[in-house]
């Protein structure tokens, strides 16, 4: 069996849903990046990573708290959670963060960097105005 971190290219996880809209069992991660040799996943057991259709709100908790605990001992946890963002990787625990953390992260990020253009363009005017 596959391995999350084994199964496809980057990206690919929503192409890759059924059309039903089931989400995909595996991560998706065949391509070239050299952090992925080093994830701890890729021994672990397919499923855990990504919630099965239907899946009661109790189990998909503890499923991802499992998924965290294989994250917290992995190498290679902020590669793939930085891989995870900038994709933006739309299911499953990737990095230690489920899709909604992850969505939490990426709103920060974008309140941050607009925060920091309107310190950069403040300060900017006040040199001009000098
Ligand atoms: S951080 Fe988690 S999902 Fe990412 S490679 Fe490591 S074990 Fe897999």
């Amino acid at each position: 069996m596959l391995h999350p971190i084994e199964s496809s290219a980057p990206g690919a996880v929503a192409a890759r849903r059924s059309p039903s809209g089931a989400v995909p069992q595996q991560h998706d991660h065949l391509d070239d990046n050299p952090w992925h040799t080093g994830a701890a996943c890729r021994s672990d057991e397919a499923g855990l990573f990504f919630a099965p259709s239907k899946e009661p709100t109790a189990a998909r908790l503890a499923r991802e708290e499992q998924a965290k605990r294989v994250c917290a001992r992995c190498p290679v946890l902020l590669e793939c959670r930085e891989h995870a963002l900038a994709q933006p990787e739309p299911y499953g625990v990737w990095g230690g963060l489920t899709a909604a953390e992850r969505r939490v992260v990426l709103s920060r990020r974008r309140r941050r960097d607009g925060e920091l253009r309107e310190v950069r363009r403040v300060g900017v005017e006040r040199r001009i105005a000098g």
